[in-house]
């Protein structure tokens, strides 16, 4: 059982809650948010009655639930969540196009590829100032000072900023700039940084791991959830298998699986899954197709000179078919593009 706390509960609230908890030999476990306190409760709940814990002043919800992962999951959540970045909304309702470079390399490349993002209907900005990379000599990003880029990039088009966070201790400097943090897949694990960023009062955008269930993504978004931040986004980024045609496995079931068991919006990565560039569309038109709430792709003006990624990002010439994609395919399925077509 979890109890949730609500943003005017006081210190003595908190207080009569563990007082009675406890009186019933039941161990709990507080987690101090920045939005919400929440009270993990283990052992024998029988004794406690929900409805009374509901009324007591200061609690705002009362979950019991039998998955591991109770704030993320749908069990007593049935309903969808939408979640807001710098106001635009990811949700059952909505199919968003988040785009941008794959990495902030100058400030004149980063505004081509956000205006190249706008054009195709993209809502959102995508770009990684920290990039987590897997030799350690390839380029690394450029830190606080692509922050900065993506930061005068929103100010020009408008595009609030998913940029990804490599590390806890950064947490706080990426959140000053960021209107949503991204977690990456080779951090889909890293407990200390899920728990960062679920202090850190903003968005996140989960990556599933590449090796991950859908079992243990959940349990990751959780651990951001249990530090009072529901505003989680699920993105599928292809998981590795034994196909080295593409340069992961796109599994489009994840996104159908991930919304039943979970209310959090999940989008899908065909840049990432693919790693290339005439798969991207495809790939879109899947995860559209499967019900994702949305999809975050790869673009670059030219993408022969990127530092990192360019096989994957679409060009120029892509962006009118990627467009027609974005506007055309959620009516489809009763949903309403984020963007259209713009200049
Ligand atoms: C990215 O989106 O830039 C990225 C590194 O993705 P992933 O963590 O899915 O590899
Ligand atoms: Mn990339």
């Amino acid at each position: 059982m979890v109890i949730v706390m609500g943003p005017e509960a006081t210190g003595n609230d908190l207080a009569s809650i563990l007082a009675l908890v406890e009186a019933a030999g039941v161990e709990a476990f507080v987690s101090r948010g920045v939005q919400r306190t929440i009270v993990g409760l283990v052992g024998d709940v029988t004794q406690l009655d929900q409805g009374n814990l509901r009324g007591m002043p200061g609690v705002r919800d009362v979950v019991r639930v039998s998955t591991p992962y109770k704030l993320v999951s749908r069990e007593n959540h049935p309903e969808r969540s939408t979640v807001h970045v710098g106001g635009v909304p990811i949700g059952p309702d909505t199919v968003t196009l988040i785009a941008g470079p794959c990495a902030v390399e100058t400030p004149q490349q980063t505004l081509e590829a956000a205006l190249m993002a706008r054009k195709a209907g993209a809502t959102l900005l995508r770009g990684g100032a920290f990039k987590p990379r897997t030799s350690p000599y390839a380029f690394q990003g450029l830190g606080e000072a692509g922050l900065r880029i993506l930061a005068e990039v929103r100010e020009e088009t408008g595009l609030p900023v998913v940029t990804e966070v490599v590390d806890a201790h950064d947490v706080d400097l990426v959140a000053s700039y960021a209107d949503m943090l991204q977690v990456g897949t080779r951090n889909a694990q890293n407990f200390a940084l899920l728990q960062a960023v679920g202090a850190a009062g903003r968005p996140v955008m989960l990556k599933r791991g590449m090796s991950a269930t859908i079992e243990e993504w959940l349990m990751a978004a959780e651990y951001i959830a249990q530090r009072g931040n529901l505003d989680i986004v699920l993105c599928e980024r292809g998981i590795r298998t034994f196909e080295t045609a593409t340069r992961n496995t796109l599994d489009v079931s994840a996104v159908p699986v991930a919304q039943r068991l979970s209310h959090l919006p999940v989008i899908v990565d065909p840049s990432h899954s693919g790693g290339h560039r005439d798969l991207v569309l495809p790939l879109t038109r899947a995860a559209i197709g499967a019900g994702a709430d949305g999809v975050i792709i790869d673009v670059h003006a030219h993408p022969e000179q990127a530092l990192v990624d360019g096989p994957q990002a679409l060009v120029d010439g892509d962006l009118e078919l990627l467009a027609g994609v974005m506007r055309d395919f959620p009516p489809l399925l009763g949903r309403t593009p984020a963007g259209t077509l713009t200049a």
